[in-house]
């Protein structure tokens, strides 16, 4: 017999006051997914672990999961029941017995919950973990109390929901285009009777600002001090590239119509030069022409994507988190303000960061010197980045 989690990170939203989805927020110094994909790895009963990722959230999965090779990673889809689905088929190869199909914003789910539906599972098609309802609970009408409700068969529901296999996949293929909340729903009407198992207060699902409070409260008591310090990381980058005929301008990835491109030994994307150089400062990892020589044949008319894609890549190996980019292009001509927007989304994507937090901006010099002279386009950069503060 062989169960597996499957474990469902791939939503987006967020009620909280915070740029990530929930699931990738940090708890104690880790995302609350690894905190979630961990509780599952320690399991004894647990043979495999499985996650849907958005793939737009693949920097920050990565992140979370970089040193895990045998969590396998699946990309979801456009519902939450698309991503499951997407989840059910890329076990489907090797299926297991059994599936636990857990939310990933649940981090301190119980290994006791997880036993009791594993065990539930052995003369159950579905197993649901469930804690009773202790309020007391009323239906209103206008405002003012109708009646009370007795809640003695009344439930909160949580995850992991618990399925054989070969039950829940047809269930869910079966209910594809449909809006179901959870698992049990779509079980519930294929027909397969799900058994309620011990739930726990503790396994509730970080949803709201105090949810995250008490997340917080909650690893503090469980590892106290595990917060650890962090420190800000500032790195600035400048660069040069001179204007060339017969050259496409890319300035932040971006393809700009204009009668010159710049000269260089890649794409010459200046922009992403000093970005990729004010990044590797912020760690002290010098410079672009050391990571990327270019002596180097490799790196002829490479997109400079490769190289901001490195330093993003070192900053998540170093614990570090980018938390602001600024950018001043300098030039006088082409204009700079109506492809801002998509440089600024195409650096955000790279970097695995929202839009907002990139800063594009553009000057002339009035004229003056090479700039001034439309001899080329240089570029200022600086990045902060919140790194682990290793001393304190
Ligand atoms: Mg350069």
């Amino acid at each position: 017999m062989t169960n597996f989690a499957l474990i469902m990170a791939a939503g987006r939203g967020s009620r909280l006051p915070a740029d990530l989805p929930k699931q990738y927020l940090p708890l104690a110094g880790k995302p609350v997914l690894r905190h979630t994909v961990d509780a599952f790895l320690d399991h004894p009963e647990v043979d495999g672990v499985a996650v849907v990722i958005s793939p737009d959230d693949a920097m920050l999965a990565e992140a979370a999961l970089g040193d895990l090779p045998d969590v396998t990673r699946i990309a979801g889809g456009d519902s939450r029941q698309e991503s499951v689905l997407n989840g059910l088929h890329a076990l489907q190869g090797d299926a297991p017995d059994k599936v636990l199909i857990h939310d990933a914003a649940r981090p301190f789910v119980t290994a006791e919950v997880i036993s009791g539906v594993i065990t539930a599972l052995q003369d159950h098609d579905a197993a649901l973990p469930c804690v009773s309802v202790t309020d007391t609970l009323k239906r209103g009408k206008d405002g003012m109390v109708a009646d009370t409700v007795d809640r003695a068969s009344l439930f909160h529901a949580q995850t992991p929901q618990g399925f054989r296999f070969s039950t829940i996949l047809p269930a869910h293929q079966a209910a594809i285009g449909e809006n179901h909340t959870d698992d049990i729903a779509i079980a519930e009407q294929a027909g397969i009777q799900a058994v309620i198992t011990d739930g726990h207060p503790d396994n509730f699902k970080i949803t709201t600002a105090p949810d995250l409070l008490r997340a917080r409260q909650m690893v503090n008591v469980i590892h106290p001090s595990a917060e650890p310090a962090s420190r800000t990381a500032v790195g600035q980058g400048f660069d040069v590239h001179r204007f060339a005929p017969d050259r496409p301008l890319i300035l932040c990835g971006v393809t700009i119509p204009h009668e010159q491109g710049l000269a260089g030994h890649s794409d010459a994307d200046v922009a992403m030069h000093a970005l990729t150089d004010a990044l590797l400062g912020t760690i002290g990892a010098g410079d672009i022409g050391q990571h990327f020589p270019p002596t180097d044949d490799r790196w002829r008319g490479a997109p400079s994507e490769t190289f901001l894609r490195h330093a993003c890549d070192l900053i998540t190996r170093a614990a570090g988190r980018i938390s602001q980019l600024d950018l001043t292009i300098i030039c006088e001509r082409p204009k700079i303000a109506p492809h801002r927007a998509a440089m600024q989304s195409s650096l955000a994507t790279i970097c695995g960061i929202p839009a907002d937090r990139v800063s594009l901006k553009a000057t002339t010099t009035e004229k003056l010197g090479f700039t001034g002279r439309k001899e080329g386009i240089a570029c200022m950069a600086i990045a902060t980045v919140i790194l682990p503060d290793t001393d304190g």
